[in-house]
């Protein structure tokens, strides 16, 4: 079994998530996707997030008639803040070693991943499918990549041809996955609607009726 964890904040899930999940399913034949909301999001300031049961919900509702995609409550279930070398050991001990697990992280993301907790022993629990997020965002640039691994993870790691992927002796494999471009984020979405506007084709019509149904983001 190949199994994409694809985890984040979902504050709320958009088009941008859900669509990059679609093209890393394609893209490596996966058999399933779980969409993991963090807990206490380690580091994202604590206001304007909505409840974890809300971000859960909203996930659930918008993978709802995806039959590939499916919502986890992994990390919400535990207590304290969510630690991705946590989520990945769970899974692994679930489905054990015939199971292929490919964590799906934003390249803005994968930047930061020096603070995340036992950072390197991720990359011997999981391949990794980084996607080129597009948009102004500070530091996430693709061309950067190769430096910030070998600097940061692993001078073993390299290149191959294709230049997609870069391979270990021993650890998992580090996979690019250019994705259709599309700039959503979560925090343009809470503005659009503290500002009174609209999120439709953002966000999938379930979700906008629950944020409005539940006066999220306002
Ligand atoms: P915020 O704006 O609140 O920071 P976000 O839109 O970045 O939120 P997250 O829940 O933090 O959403 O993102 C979860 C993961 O999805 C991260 O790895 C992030 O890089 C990636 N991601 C978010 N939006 C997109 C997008 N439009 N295209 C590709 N990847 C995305």
């Amino acid at each position: 079994v190949d199994l994409g964890l694809f985890g984040g904040t979902f504050n709320p899930i958009h088009l941008g998530h859900l669509r990059a999940a679609v093209e890393a399913r394609e893209a490596f034949d996966l058999d399933k996707i779980l969409l993991i909301p963090s807990a206490v999001p380690p580091h994202k300031k604590a206001q304007e997030i909505a409840g974890a049961k809300e971000r859960l919900e909203m996930v659930r509702l918008a993978v709802r008639d995806v039959p590939f995609l499916e919502a986890s409550d992994v990390e919400l279930a535990r207590p304290g803040p969510s630690y991705t070398v946590e989520t990945l050991q769970h899974f692994q001990n679930k489905f054990g070693t015939h199971c292929v697990i490919y964590f799906i992280v934003g390249i803005d993301a994968f930047f930061e991943i020096t603070t995340w907790r036992s950072y390197l022993q991720l990359f011997s629990l999981a391949h990794f499918i980084i996607l080129a997020r597009p948009g102004g965002r500070p530091g996430g640039r693709i061309d950067d990549l190769g430096n910030f691994i070998v600097k940061h993870i692993s001078r073993e790691y390299e290149q191959d041809k294709t230049r997609e992927q870069y391979r270990h002796p021993e650890w998992r494999t580090i996979f690019c996955l250019q994705v259709t471009h599309m700039d959503i984020s979560a925090t343009q979405i809470r503005t659009r609607i503290k500002e009174g506007g609209s999120v439709c084709f953002l966000v999938p019509s379930q979700v906008e009726d629950y944020i409005q149904k539940k006066g999220l983001y306002r």
